[in-house]
């Protein structure tokens, strides 16, 4: 790979995880130490916005934006929130969680030092094959969807078009 390693400060006591160049995608983070199931990893943080300029920015092209709420999103595509390298796996070993307005990436099983972080994107139908995974998980799907729709993939010859527009995250899922 020609992309080196960034972001890696093993030094550093707090350093969860490294961002270094991803066999599923681009650049990935890939833990640093153990962590149990359960274990909070980070903090999705990002900018709040308004639904109607999530919308604007998902049309934009960005797949950084969670649902945090009916009225609003969160755009985690900024310089200060290394979970944007979390990469979506159909097989993921973290889970997204949202608790008390913010969205925590959350060990789901034992985590062992180097392996890559990935989570479930939870996206919708909405122009599926716009968004390959190559996550090469035992049970990969071909496309990043959230793992309820996967079955319906299938049967893709007769979906009809979802009735949601939104590509967010978590898009699916109400809050608490
Ligand atoms: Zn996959």
């Amino acid at each position: 790979m020609a992309d080196g390693p960034i972001q890696v400060d093993p030094a550093t006591p707090t350093a969860r995880f490294a961002v270094l160049a991803s066999p599923i995608e681009g650049r990935g983070a890939f833990a640093l130490r153990r962590f149990e199931a359960g274990d909070r990893i980070v903090q999705y943080d990002g900018e709040r916005i308004s639904k109607t300029e999530s919308l604007r920015r998902c049309e934009g092209g960005n797949s950084f934006i969670f649902a945090l709420d009916a009225e609003w999103d969160l755009d985690g595509d900024q310089p200060d929130n290394p979970a944007r390298f979390f990469n979506h796996s159909c097989d993921p070993n973290c889970e997204a969680r949202l608790d008390k307005g913010a969205i925590w990436l959350i060990a789901r099983r034992n985590i062992r030092p180097g392996e890559e972080l990935t989570f479930d994107y939870g996206y919708d139908l909405t122009e599926y094959r716009q968004h390959r995974c190559h996550c090469g998980g035992p049970g990969c799907c071909g496309f990043i969807v959230a793992e309820h729709l996967r079955d319906q993939l299938s049967h893709e010859e007769s979906l009809t078009p979802p009735m949601a527009t939104s590509r967010s995250r978590l898009g699916d899922k109400s809050p608490p």
